[in-house]
């Protein structure tokens, strides 16, 4: 067994190494080591292990202090309170347009720029 070998095995197993492992730890110092310093690391881990499961109340305090109502339906309600005065500036913006149209005798494009004069040709103009 080859060192490479021996150190994946000791990163696998837990608990005692078998004969073969322990064979080779006991000719090669090299790897002797590294069990020994991949042992102090899983007992360091062990030692500063923290509690996993939450006490009993934490759920519940978690759930208090998340809010009542959720962004999406804070926004939602914006957009249903906004809707008339959108509505209002939607129709203002539509009726100064339709005044500002020309009305149809004004409607003489050559007369007011020359470019479109020239575009237009000869006849086109007044
Ligand atoms: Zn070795």
């Amino acid at each position: 067994m080859d060192c490479d070998a021996v150190r994946r095995r000791l990163l696998e197993e837990r608990g005692a190494p078998d004969p073969a492992l322990r064979e080779h730890l006991a000719a090669c110092p090299d790897c002797a080591r590294y069990g020994a310093r991949l042992a102090e690391v899983r007992g360091t881990l062990a030692r500063h292990r923290l509690p996993v499961a939450p006490d009993p109340g934490f759920a519940a305090r978690v759930l208090r202090r998340l809010p009542v109502e959720r962004p999406a339906d804070t926004f939602a309600w914006a957009a249903v309170r906004l809707l008339p005065a959108a509505l209002l500036l939607a129709l203002g913006l539509a009726w100064a347009g339709w005044q500002s149209l020309p009305a149809g005798d004004e409607l003489t494009l050559a007369g007011t720029d020359p470019a479109i004069a020239y575009a237009l040709g000869p006849e086109s103009l007044p």
